[in-house]
């Protein structure tokens, strides 16, 4: 929040912005500066005084709108919690546990942080802008998981624009479904995302781990993935990069989406030409590019000699993107739908249905789906689960999905899902979990020689959360408008339809308008 002294010199003729630094003026400064006639001091006081007012109001309806919306959250866990018939003691322990992430949250909001505020420790996850580390903040001992990001980099790569435009327009999503963002601060090189630390690993670890879910198992992840994606589409986001990787786990194995950032771009502009070649009925000369017939042990095995290094390459994996994004024809929020698709025949087959021996064919085979979609017949599927792939893995028009969620949760598939219930419900795998620092669900990642505590040269510049943040849960940088490289025309239009954000320069990524202005 403006301090009122920031908001007051904004009204300040620029000789008066620097009210501690007096001294006399000189020479020709003499004659320049003239008296302020009587109707000009009039209107400046008049300004200052509607500047006053201004701030007085702003910083109360925020602190009624703070304490509203802690009362919400209050009285929706009272609701949960009497819903849940739960004991005394459980009740008054959860009770504790809010009110305690509150004072904190509040403290958080109070003070600037920076870097230096945390003990960073393992790091959990490696991308191509930066790293996740759990760390622990310093003064309440709570322990996070921290994104930082190279500005650098996503100055290279066009991703600036998404960062503080998404971020703020999904401040409005409040979702179990979504992890939470604490804070956001920035230094000369990175910017820090604070956010809750999910101690369960993510999808892609436990796939790795698993070969291959029973559907019973795949369905409770499904169905949680469903509850996410409908969660932001609900807010007229579309993430358009969900896959395993960025499915995590809480400590109960529960599923949250996240990373709704900056996408590794695999340059697609090389192989425009190409996707238009073919409709399927040619498919058979794809197959060229497609490595020799395996069998599905062997493209498994396959599949995850490849993953990691395509997790943690800068290029990333085309493997779950829906055909229209590949093809820059434009899309909507049926593009997540497709995800799931790919993300749900993983899940019982053991790797993706278009995976090829490289990117660049997975992206033909993706467009031309018709062709290449084939259900391995080592795998057996029952009837509904093939049904369902098949009505996520298929043309917009035809996509289940794409008018609202509900169609996908009426499929039979899902008979018996209890879609209310299903968070409060035991996950398909309980994570082991032994302490708050424990990263056994995640890779082991080596260090670099030179990982010290970082500490920005010039003082980190922090912002919090602003307060229209507070119920600011989940987070995002990616922006309607470029996706990355996988972008598309068409987004101008969806953009206009969800309110047009101001465009963030690197130096005003995280700060308040005011203070870019
Ligand atoms: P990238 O842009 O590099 O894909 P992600 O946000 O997906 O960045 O983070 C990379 C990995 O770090 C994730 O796949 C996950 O394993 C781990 N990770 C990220 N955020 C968290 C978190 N809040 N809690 C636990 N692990 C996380
Ligand atoms: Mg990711």
């Amino acid at each position: 929040m403006d301090s009122a002294r920031n908001w007051l010199q904004r009204f300040q003729p620029r000789d008066r912005l620097r009210p501690s630094i007096k001294r006399e003026p000189v020479g020709s400064e003499r004659e320049e500066r003239k008296p302020l006639t009587p109707e000009e001091a009039s209107n400046l006081t008049k300004q200052r005084v509607a500047a006053a007012k201004q701030y007085i109001e702003n910083h109360y309806k925020e602190q009624m709108k703070n304490l509203q919306d802690r009362r919400e959250r209050r009285s929706l866990l009272e609701k949960k919690v009497a819903d849940a018939e739960v004991s005394e003691e459980d009740q008054n322990n959860l009770f504790k546990f809010l009110e305690k992430r509150e004072t904190e949250y509040m403290r958080l909001q109070r003070h600037k942080m920076g870097v230096d505020n945390f003990e960073l420790l393992t790091m959990i996850g490696k991308g191509a802008f930066g790293e996740v580390r759990i760390c622990r903040e310093k003064t309440s001992g709570s322990v996070y998981a921290m994104k930082k990001l190279k500005k650098s980099e996503m100055l290279r790569r066009g991703q600036v624009e998404h960062v503080r435009a998404e971020r703020n327009l999904l401040a409005e999503v409040d979702s179990n479904c979504i992890v939470k963002l604490y804070c956001s601060f920035q230094d000369e090189e990175y910017l820090y995302l604070v956010m809750e630390y999910l101690p369960g690993g993510d999808m892609m670890t436990l796939l790795m781990r698993r070969d291959t879910l029973t559907e019973d198992e795949a369905r409770f992840y499904v169905a949680e993935t469903v509850l996410a994606i409908e969660s932001i589409h609900k807010h007229n986001y579309i993430h358009r990069d969900i896959k395993p990787d960025n499915l995590l786990l809480d400590r109960h194995g529960h599923l949250r989406l996240s990373d709704f950032g900056l996408c590794k771009p695999l340059d697609c502009s090389i192989i425009e030409e190409d996707f238009s070649i073919g409709d399927g009925s040619g498919a058979s000369n794809f197959d060229g590019l497609s490595a020799p017939k395996r069998t599905q042990q062997e493209q498994l095995k396959h599949w995850q000699k490849n993953r990691r290094m395509l997790a943690y390459s800068t290029v990333g994996t085309p493997d779950y993107i829906a055909p229209e994004v590949l093809l820059k024809k434009g899309y909507g929020l049926e593009c997540d739908w497709w995800s799931l698709g790919a993300i749900m025949y993983e899940m019982l087959v053991g790797y993706p249905p278009f995976y090829s021996d490289d990117q660049m064919s997975t992206c033909r085979k993706i467009v031309n789906w018709k062709a290449y979609l084939r259900f391995p017949k080592e795998v057996k599927l029952s009837f509904e689960a093939k049904d369902l792939i098949s009505k996520l893995l298929c043309s917009v028009d035809q996509r289940l999905g794409s008018k609202g969620a509900n169609q996908i949760k009426a499929h039979p598939w899902f008979r018996g899902i209890e879609w209310d219930n299903i968070y409060r419900m035991e996950a398909a795998f309980v994570p082991e979990v032994n302490d708050e620092l424990d990263t056994q669900n995640f890779d082991k990642f080596e260090e670099s020689v030179h990982h010290t505590q970082t500490s920005s040269k010039s003082g980190a510049r922090s912002k919090m959360l602003s307060p229209k943040d507070i119920n600011f849960v989940g987070y995002t940088y990616k922006n309607f408008e470029i996706v990355h490289d996988y972008q598309v025309p068409g987004m101008a239009e969806l953009k206009k339809k969800n309110s047009k954000p101001k465009r963030p320069t690197i130096k005003s990524l995280f700060e308040d308008e005011s203070e870019t202005s």
